[in-house]
């Protein structure tokens, strides 16, 4: 090898011997390379016991989905590239022309929106049906329904559901049909953490690990778990014929926000609950919705299933402040920023026109705002939500 560029790409690189740090290693890979043709010929890339191509796992993708799965006491885990990725890999894994997939009405906006879209567009029917109420979905199950989604709590109105009785509402009806109904939680918002989902008899959990489990706002990925290896090989196949890749660095920084999960969740917990019962007592103020607090639909069963809550809650502002006035509200927080996204460590909020974007009932006449508490100081977010709400029309 006389060329320079030559010999540096095929450097007799070893890996380190003997050495050994907290972190495990980050490696990146489009292309694995394989030994000899006949190891290229006998590639399995349909079971995870070694790697074929950078698409279908390498050693740190193996080692983060390995920790979801320990974090939410399941066995299988597929990372994808969002946690919309997750839904949509459940849908596309599922179902086919002639199904119908049940969506709770309040679920996180892109699944709804992905049904009403791509999935309408090839043959699949869908429902949302009040996941307050198990008669109602009860009702909506017929003998095309092939996947029930379920989320804890509701994504902006955070009423928390009783997924006990709805999974067994789900049992029952599958027991008569052909195929059976999976039911797939959007478990975002326990991260595994406030409740476990399999123990409550889900059969997979999709987690937007852009969320608590990255914790730094700078990374999107999502997983799909599962306990059932018959369901995770479904998931898992139609993964690779897709193409749903991860980058080792966006691996490599889950793996770093999942030290710290369990304090983070904790901390923000505290921080919410806090602030919720202090909006609770402010004049301009009609309803705080957080799982924890008595009143917010679902409340016992939160209490129930739950040890602990994540970092959101919602207002509803009192029916006389018009939509300019909340936005204004929303404008003057200086700590609360305004966007999507949460459980990371910066304060949000964004208002919602919850008629909107539900069927189901909504008891409320005035505007919400839906707050993500991030790791500031407690009472500097207070200070800022007093200070806006005090140049606030009554
Ligand atoms: C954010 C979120 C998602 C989607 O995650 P992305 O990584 O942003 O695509 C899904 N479900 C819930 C409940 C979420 O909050």
């Amino acid at each position: 090898m006389s060329d320079t560029s030559t010999s540096l790409i095929h450097h007799p690189y070893t890996p380190p011997a003997g050495f050994e740090s907290i972190p495990p290693g980050v490696y990146k890979a489009s292309t694995i390379v394989f030994p000899s043709v006949a190891a290229l010929r006998s590639r399995d890339w349909k079971h995870k016991t070694g790697y074929t191509y950078g698409l279908h796992g390498t050693p740190t993708t193996f080692t983060l989905e390995e920790r979801i799965a320990t974090l939410e006491g399941g066995r299988f885990c597929t990372l994808v590239p969002s946690g919309l990725a997750a839904v949509v890999l459940v849908g596309m894994a599922l179902l086919k022309a002639g199904d119908e997939v049940l969506i709770p009405d309040n679920a996180y906006g892109p699944n709804k929106s992905f049904a009403q879209g791509e999935l309408a567009g090839w043959g699949i029917t869908h429902q949302f049906y009040n996941p307050m109420d198990p008669a109602d979905l009860a009702a909506k199950l017929t003998s095309r329904t092939r996947l029930v989604w379920l989320e804890a709590p509701g994504s902006i109105t955070l009423e928390f559901p009783d997924l006990p009785a709805l999974v067994s509402v789900v049992k029952a009806h599958a027991d008569a049909h052909p195929l059976g109904i999976v039911t797939a939680l959007d478990h975002t918002w326990g991260a595994g953490i406030a409740f476990k989902a399999f123990d409550l008899g889900v059969d997979i959990s999709a987690h937007a690990l852009t969320k608590y489990p990255s914790g730094g706002a700078d990374v999107l990925m999502g997983s799909v778990v599962t306990r059932d290896e018959a369901l995770h090989q479904l998931l898992h196949f139609c993964h690779m014929r897709i193409g749903f890749g991860v980058a080792g660095n966006d691996v490599e920084l889950v793996l770093r926000g999942l030290n710290t999960i369990a304090l983070r969740y904790a901390a923000q917990d505290a921080a919410t609950r806090a602030l919720a019962r202090w909006m609770q007592t402010q004049p301009q103020v009609a309803a705080v919705l957080h799982p924890a607090l008595e009143g917010t639909p679902g409340h016992a069963t939160w209490k129930r299933d739950c040890t602990a809550a994540a970092c959101l809650f919602s207002v509803v502002f009192k029916a006389g402040h018009d939509q300019a006035q909340i936005d204004g509200f929303c404008d003057r927080l200086q700590l609360f920023k305004l966007g999507y996204s949460w459980a990371g460590p910066m304060s949000l909020c964004a208002p919602y026109d919850i008629p909107a974007i539900r069927t189901t009932p909504w008891p409320h006449a005035g505007g919400l705002v839906r707050f993500s508490v991030g790791l500031e100081a407690v009472d500097d977010l207070k200070e800022d939500l007093a200070r806006s709400l005090a140049a606030m029309q009554r």
